[in-house]
């Protein structure tokens, strides 16, 4: 299984540096050797943490090297703290700063060129969903356009906003139903994401094509995150 913690904008330097230091302490004893855990802090607390361990990512960056672009991070301030880790296409990202699917695919396009391990996030509103599965699996689609799935280095996070930070989780029949659909579709590793914790870690990641699980809000303490993660 994977486990993915996306901290959003939460946490400063300080206080993930003492996250990472209890996450490495559980994790070398306790996890499993088959297991992946991938942590995404803000940027301004990137550090080169180097743990065999887990993994650190970053949430966003922009698709460059270097240059002109006020207030962006680009692929030479990510190579100095050796991070080759990116999460693109969040619905936070494309819902409340505007990422266009052109945008999206700009920056899958870039990072991919640079052999970075991609976490691609899809997912589909309350109105599709509604809409029943066809709908939402023509969204999923579309959300596919312009980027190469036969990348190598790339996970795939669905996500259905709904879901996100509103406590209200997918059921496993619509997870089960949406995933098996998407395995069909691009057979990559596919975590789910939203509103995952401790009470339902058990039966989400006992569906069949759920690969692991991206996390927000329950990954904010090393305490409920360790909960998934150590289940
Ligand atoms: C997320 O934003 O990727 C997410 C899944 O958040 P939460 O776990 O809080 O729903």
């Amino acid at each position: 299984m994977i486990y993915a913690a996306n901290f959003k904008t939460n946490h400063t330097r300080q206080s993930t540096r003492e996250y990472l230091a209890k996450l490495q302490i559980q994790l070398m004893s306790k996890k499993n050797s088959g297991d992946k855990v991938y942590v995404f802090p803000p940027l301004t607390a990137l550090d080169d943490y180097n743990s065999a361990d887990f993994t650190v990512g970053v949430q966003n960056a922009y698709p460059v090297e270097s240059g002109a672009y006020t207030g962006e991070v680009g692929l030479e301030q990510l190579a100095e703290f050796n991070i080759n880790t990116i999460l693109i296409g969040h619905s936070e990202r494309r819902d409340i700063l505007n990422e266009s699917q052109d945008e999206v695919a700009k920056k899958f396009a870039f990072f991919k060129e640079h052999n970075f391990e991609i976490i691609y996030c899809i997912g589909e509103s309350l109105a599709i969903r509604e809409q029943g599965i066809e709908a939402v699996m023509e969204h999923l689609i579309s959300q596919f356009e312009g980027i190469d799935t036969s990348y190598d280095n790339f996970v795939i996070a669905y996500e259905p906003i709904w879901a996100i930070g509103t406590g209200r989780v997918a059921s496993v029949e619509e997870i089960t139903e949406t995933h098996n659909a998407l395995k069909k579709i691009v057979n990559k590793p596919l975590l789910y994401g939203g509103s995952v914790k401790g009470a339902n870690i058990t039966n989400i990641s006992a569906i069949k094509n759920v690969d692991g699980v991206l996390v927000g809000g329950a990954s904010l303490k090393p305490e409920t995150f360790l909960e998934l993660v150590l289940h």
